[in-house]
């Protein structure tokens, strides 16, 4: 292979999901599309260096501001932070109007294959956040994998360790197991967020 498009390839690879095959095509194709749509790729690109997460919660914040639109609407319901594990579960949830507390996002969960813990960073704050008067409710929302459920326990285990006093719940089972948040139905969704279980002290998840 040509090392210029080795090198994009050896980049591209390190993207979840991106084996090496698909890579170099994705390389490959790079090369034969016209420059305008490179240049505006590399554009796109450098752009995300002016993309700001919330400081709080961790979802895009709103342009030139610290939080997100949903940490800084004054009508959500404070007491309840809801964690999960990308921007897109928070889309979805959104999508159902079937809840109006506010959100964690974590980045990332347990990764069994890469054995990689959710984000450190992310975690302490969640725990902070969680240590507040106001916070009463933690939903665990993450998706009923496997890797989901590791997650679940790992957080509902800090928060007890931590001696957080804090009601500790997780999404009803609407949702069959392997099947991820983003996949289901908005219906399935606000179900399964109205219908949700506490945490079962001794068996963690
Ligand atoms: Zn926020």
């Amino acid at each position: 292979m040509n090392s210029v498009v080795e090198h994009l390839a050896m980049l591209l690879r390190k993207m979840p999901g991106v084996g090496f095959k698909r890579a170099r095509e994705m390389a490959e194709y790079m090369l034969k599309e016209s420059p305008t749509y490179r240049k505006e790729l590399i554009e796109a690109i450098e752009a995300l260096d002016n993309v700001k997460l919330c400081t709080e919660c961790f979802y895009y914040a709103e342009p030139g501001k610290d939080l997100c639109h949903i940490c800084s609407d004054e009508s959500r319901d404070k007491s309840v932070i809801c964690v999960v594990e990308d921007t897109e579960s928070v889309d979805r949830i959104e999508e159902t109007g079937a809840y109006r507390g506010l959100y964690h996002v974590l980045w990332g969960i347990v990764d069994m294959k890469r054995g990689k813990m959710p984000d450190s960073e992310k975690i302490e704050k969640l725990m902070e956040r969680l240590a507040r008067d106001e916070v009463k409710e933690v939903i665990l929302a993450m998706s009923a994998t496997t890797e989901g459920e590791i997650t679940a326990d790992y957080i509902a285990e800090e928060i007890r360790d931590r001696g957080i006093d804090v009601r500790i719940t997780t999404l009803a089972r609407g949702i069959s197991v392997g099947t991820e948040i983003t996949f289901a139905s908005p219906e399935t969704l606000a179900r399964a967020i109205e219908g949700r279980v506490e945490v079962d002290d001794d068996k963690g998840y």
